[in-house]
């Protein structure tokens, strides 16, 4: 009897491509076999360092031994029972301990979804339900996710938007802060002023949805400053204020949330990625009496809060504590840019090293001019940095933004080999 010939990387893309739809679109022609930490093997036996953490939901790195312990002994009591049908703890204890964490001096409850789209929707339907307005404004280069409501909300047209309108009605974007680029922060918050004078009246807008640091946008940091004046600008107009931690969240900034670093409360909070280490799962938590705002049924899923979800989500927090992640974002942030900005004296293109923790991007432009972002030089780093056994992912509106989210929980060995991949690759791509 003849073997089944073993898959091969090129073999099983014809597959994917003849099988799948090419808008499910696809970064690294690399079929992953078996991860571990901040590594992978791929189908063909080949080892590469993960620098993008399935987009950034592995800061505890693939396979945390305490977090499959977690899932296989949930595994052996009940995997699915629909929370609104028959409730379980784990649901409950997940939910008291993201109140416990997050920023504000105020009754909190926590309830748990599927998907980060799925926590934004939640989010504004809590908003439209606690303050009966229906307005939202977002920001530009800003991202929410892919269903209708939250496409509506993302601030990038292609290749998220396009083709999919019409929207739902009264959304609104104001500049996101971006010093680097020109638009500063008090033309940010003018930019949210015109548009109570141009748009809609500022007691019509329910909520204001911010990400503390824009991820798909290219790792911009909102400066501390900014949130505080928006937090006071929503207090004045009676306006929720939302902060979307669905990629800065569970420590990869340094702090369980980002928006801790700016010292301001939000009146609810979005999260998914990271919290569950690779488990399906995302929460919104926010002020107890906003988010007891609608009726009961209101609000819920099928799957939203699953238990092997909410026992991976227990054992993350739990492996935040005991391996002192939070500091160790700290320090592998500044691990990470002190690199990246040696690697930036020898390389023009490199127009700017950025960071919020372990939450770190390099800004590729052509002779190292902000203003000619260089999406082609970003492809071919990749490209590179995938041959020579690193993942890298790209992001930012023009897709010039390298960004790095290795697992928190990676040795400085990997860390280091990775950087030093991105080194290389640079150099060959730059002479080749
Ligand atoms: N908000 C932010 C800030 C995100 O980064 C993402 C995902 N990249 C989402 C929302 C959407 O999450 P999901 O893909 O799980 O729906």
């Amino acid at each position: 009897m003849q073997n089944k010939p073993k898959a091969q990387n090129a073999s099983l893309m014809a597959r994917r491509q003849a099988a799948i739809p090419r808008g499910v679109g696809q970064s690294h022609e690399v079929f992953i076999a078996r991860g571990e930490n901040a590594e992978i093997w791929d189908v063909e036996g080949k080892r590469y360092i993960d620098f993008a953490g399935g987009i950034a939901v592995l800061n505890t790195g693939h396979r945390h031994p305490a977090i499959v312990e977690a899932v296989k002994a949930q595994l052996d009591l009940y995997t699915h029972t629909c929370f609104q049908v028959l409730p379980y703890e784990p649901y409950v204890e997940l939910a008291e301990r993201i109140n416990a964490l997050a920023p504000g001096d105020f009754a909190k409850k926590t309830m748990f979804l599927t998907t980060g789209s799925e926590a934004v929707e939640n989010a504004v339907k809590i908003a439209r339900s606690y303050t009966k307005r229906a307005a939202v404004i977002a920001f530009t280069s800003g991202y929410h996710g892919r269903t209708l409501l939250t496409l509506g909300l993302t601030g990038k047209v292609a290749p998220y938007k396009t083709g999919f309108g019409p929207f739902p009605a009264e959304i609104f974007h104001a500049q996101f802060p971006d010093a680097l680029h020109g638009v500063s922060v008090d033309e940010s918050l003018a930019s949210v002023e015109s548009i109570f004078k141009n748009d809609v009246e500022a007691g019509r807008v329910a909520a204001i949805i911010v990400e503390p640091v824009q991820g798909e946008g290219g790792f911009n940091i909102a400066p501390p400053e900014f949130l505080q004046r928006l937090r006071a600008l929503c207090d004045q107009h009676g306006i929720l204020l939302i902060a979307d931690e669905i990629q800065t969240g569970a420590g990869r900034t340094g702090t369980w949330f980002a928006v801790e670093q700016s010292g301001v409360a939000p009146d609810m909070i979005t999260m998914a990625k990271s919290m569950a280490g690779g488990f399906p799962i995302s929460a919104v938590v926010g002020r107890a009496e906003v988010m007891d705002a609608p009726a009961p049924g209101g609000l819920g899923g099928t799957y939203a809060g699953s238990p092997l979800s909410c026992a991976a989500a227990l054992a993350v927090l739990d492996v935040f504590k005991k391996e002192n992640l939070l500091e160790r974002s700290r320090q592998l942030g500044s691990h990470l840019i002190a690199s990246l900005k040696t690697m930036a004296t020898r390389n023009r293109c490199i127009a700017d090293v950025r960071g919020l923790g372990a939450m770190v991007a390099i800004e590729l432009c052509k002779g190292g001019d902000l203003r000619q972002p260089d999406a082609d030089m970003a492809k071919r780093l990749c490209a590179e940095a995938t041959r020579r056994g690193l993942i890298l992912l790209s992001c930012g509106t023009y897709g010039n933004v390298i960004r790095i989210l290795v697992p928190l929980t990676a040795s400085d060995a990997i860390v280091d080999e990775g950087l030093g991949i991105i080194d290389a690759a640079l150099a060959a791509i730059q002479v080749g």
